[in-house]
């Protein structure tokens, strides 16, 4: 019999490299399966790239079988909120549909442990000052929306199925591999952080503060940011807890802190010793005004600990890449 390998569709988008990586570090064997639409071959420096669908049954379907897979880390999607707005059907087919075909194979091939990838888009605008795991869920975008419908669908197929889940709703995700090797090269990228090292390094000429009159000291967005790291070790936590007979759960990702835009872009500049030429704009279409973790549950549940919740090493470390970028 094959040795177990984990299946990991997006594993050459920003994330799910780094999880990649960090499950390489680990000593375990990985398959990569993406269709290269956003990701970069050269973010892929660990197991296996196929290049394919997560969407495609035929081709899902011999990878569990042939690299006996036991777990699916599923990475895959679109998540550009303003672009899922504009072509709500676009993001419903590539994240919701290919979702449910991909755990119908999962299903027919007996996989086990799945670790979703989902977001903080799906509670929408919190009444509290955080958004708790047992939040409501009222997304108000179609990105949000086409997550959480990913999520029913994993609970009531493990509810009817012997597979056990880790849903992981990411806050705000940057920075980069503090070696450098890997980072976020999204093309036309629409995120904070991203936007504001590319400003920094000379490959955008500006940036633009969507809203300044939300309800919020500054009058600017307040977001959770995460650093890459972090997140990608919650993910090699995740399948240590499941393979080690965990439940199945849901669990917020961020350090519980937020952060203005205002604030982020002073990060960014003190990172890069100059000014950004910066633009007052109108709110943007989907976007709440707060969005904060209550991030206790997964420091309980995996026993994870952030290494890297300091502001000012992930704008250090997006700059970094952004500046010696490999792709
Ligand atoms: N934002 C901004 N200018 C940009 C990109 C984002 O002012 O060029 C704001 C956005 O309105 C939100 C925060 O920055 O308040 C984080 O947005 P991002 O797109 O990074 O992530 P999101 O929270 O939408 O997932």
């Amino acid at each position: 019999m094959q040795e177990r390998s984990i299946l990991v569709t997006g594993g050459a988008g920003y994330i799910g490299s780094h999880v990649v990586r960090q499950l390489g570090e680990s000593g375990h064997r990985v398959v990569v399966l993406d269709n290269l639409s956003t990701g970069f071959k050269e973010a892929v420096i660990h197991g296996v790239l196929v290049v394919g669908d997560s969407g495609d049954p035929l081709l899902v379907s011999r990878l569990l079988r042939e690299h006996n897979i036991e777990t699916v880390m599923h990475f895959a999607a679109h998540t550009v909120v303003p672009e899922s707005v504009a072509l709500p059907l676009k993001y419903y087919g590539n994240n919701t549909c290919k979702t449910r075909n991909l755990l119908e194979c999962c299903a027919e091939h007996g996989v086990e442990h799945f670790v979703f990838s989902s977001t903080a888009a799906v509670y929408g605008i919190p009444e509290g000052a955080c958004a708790h795991e047992d939040t409501a869920t009222r997304p108000i975008n179609p990105y949000g929306t086409s997550k959480l419908m990913s999520e029913w669908m994993l609970r009531d197929l493990a509810a009817a199925s012997t597979l056990r889940f880790v849903v992981l709703r990411y806050f705000n995700v940057a920075g980069s591999d503090p070696s450098c090797r890997i980072g976020q090269s999204t093309r036309n990228a629409t995120l904070l952080i991203k936007v504001a090292a590319e400003v920094a390094a000379g490959r955008r000429a500006s940036l633009a503060i969507f809203g300044t009159d939300f309800p919020t000291p500054d009058g600017t967005g307040i977001r959770d940011y995460i650093h890459v790291e972090d997140l990608a070790d919650a993910h090699v936590k995740s399948l240590e807890y499941l393979v080690s007979g965990g439940e199945s759960t849901t669990l917020n990702c961020g350090y519980g802190r937020g952060y203005s835009v205002r604030e982020v872009i002073a990060a960014v500049e003190k990172a890069a010793g100059q000014r950004l030429e910066v633009r007052e704009g109108p709110r943007r279409a989907g976007d709440p005004p707060v969005l904060v973790a209550e991030a206790d549950r997964i420091r309980r549940v995996l026993g994870w600990q952030p290494r890297y919740d300091d502001l000012h090493t992930i704008v250090e470390t997006s700059l970094r890449w952004e500046r010696n970028r490999a792709y």
